[in-house]
């Protein structure tokens, strides 16, 4: 029996008494679905339902304890009591209705102080778990085994929360130092390839759309597996780091190989990336038109912009010109860039042209149509 020094004690009756020891080694988090503070989070367990969770945390940072650390309370289903007795101690929170908003500052820190005294008096190691029996810190939806089918809780702001300032936090005031990368998996990450919407994504696949999924899963707070990155090849740490997110999502198993799955990708970027298009006669129209009008002129900008960013890359053009005008410097890159290509003469004019554009584009991801 453990009771938390920083919590009001508000035993649970005959919870507390009847059900079995657990040795905790995880920690979920929780959000309740209403603004309660811990008694009457205390009183709904009491009088409304059999299942209870030790914790339960006020939008003002109030604690509540119900139940014991070293006794089963029931909130994660498998998680709650496994057949080697080890067990999962459950922290209910105050939140709207619908479990979307993110926790208050003071819930935060509550959470970062509870979760310090766990970790120092059961050992409780201050990570996120890496499976549903893997010790460590985690949040009701992570895995499957945690809910009886599935369950949105604790939503998408607090799972954000939780990966940012929580679970470093604990590591912080824990240890002292900065919280350790997420150690690699026992398998080696799947190497598979998948086209969504025209574009490659998964080992070994290359280009924008690698890069924009990278930064937005660094942005999500899943970029913990980058040494390098991100960029536009995509390695086995993109695999790793996309799997985390999808776990994060509440999928598990095939669904969690860190290969994207289109559902996944349109909720990580908001949209489906598509095949960037360029047109030969819109580029040629704006090298013949720009370079002649006032400073800055734009013919298809977003068409040339794409070509600009591609010559940036190809180490001809410098990122300050990308700016959707085909202007004298950027024909002159081009111009660079067909002579690179063993051109020549009225050949390396820095026109475009159907077989050079074809080769940036193939080089730097995108199609040319006529
Ligand atoms: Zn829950």
């Amino acid at each position: 029996m453990a009771w938390y020094p920083g919590a009001e004690k508000l035993e649970l009756q005959p919870e507390s008494d009847d059900q079995p020891a657990i040795v905790p080694t995880q920690v979920i988090f929780h959000s309740i679905a209403a603004p309660w503070a811990p008694r009457r989070i205390y009183e709904y367990w009491r009088d409304s339902t059999n299942l209870e969770s030790h914790f339960g945390v006020g939008y003002d940072g109030s604690v509540g304890q119900f139940i014991g650390t070293e006794t089963r309370a029931d909130a994660n289903m498998g998680a709650n009591r496994r057949a080697d007795g080890t067990g999962a101690v459950s922290v209910e929170s105050a939140s709207n209705d619908q479990n979307t908003d993110p926790w208050t500052d003071a819930q935060v820190a509550a959470l970062v102080a509870l979760g310090v005294w766990l970790h120092g008096r059961h050992g409780i190691p201050v990570r996120a778990c890496r499976s549903a029996n893997d010790p460590g810190f985690g949040f009701h939806r992570l895995f499957p085994e945690w809910s009886d089918g599935g369950t949105s809780c604790p939503g998408d702001a607090r799972v954000r929360q939780f990966y940012d300032i929580v679970l470093p936090g604990i590591a912080a005031a824990a240890g002292g130092g900065p919280l350790p990368p997420p150690p690699r998996s026992d398998t080696a990450p799947v190497r598979r390839r998948v086209t969504i919407n025209g574009l490659e994504y998964g080992y070994g696949a290359h280009g924008p759309q690698v890069r924009e999924v990278g930064e937005a899963l660094v942005a999500a707070g899943h970029g913990a597996h980058y040494t390098t990155g991100p960029d536009e090849d995509w390695r086995d740490a993109d695999t790793l780091n996309y799997q985390e997110y999808q776990r994060s999502l509440g999928y598990s198993g095939s669904d969690a190989d860190g290969v994207p799955g289109e559902q996944s990708l349109r909720r990580l970027l908001g949209r489906l990336p598509s095949p960037r298009r360029v047109s030969l006669a819109h580029v040629v129209a704006a090298a013949r038109t720009d370079p002649g009008a006032e400073q800055g002129h734009q013919t298809y900008g977003g068409e040339v912009r794409i070509v600009e960013q591609a010559l940036v890359d190809e180490g001809f053009l410098e990122q300050r010109w990308v700016d959707g005008s085909l202007g004298s410097t950027t024909v002159q890159a081009y111009a660079a860039f067909q002579r690179s290509l063993g051109y020549a003469g009225s050949d390396a004019n820095g026109i475009p042209g159907q077989r050079s554009l074809r080769e940036l584009g193939q080089r730097r991801g995108f199609d040319v149509t006529d």
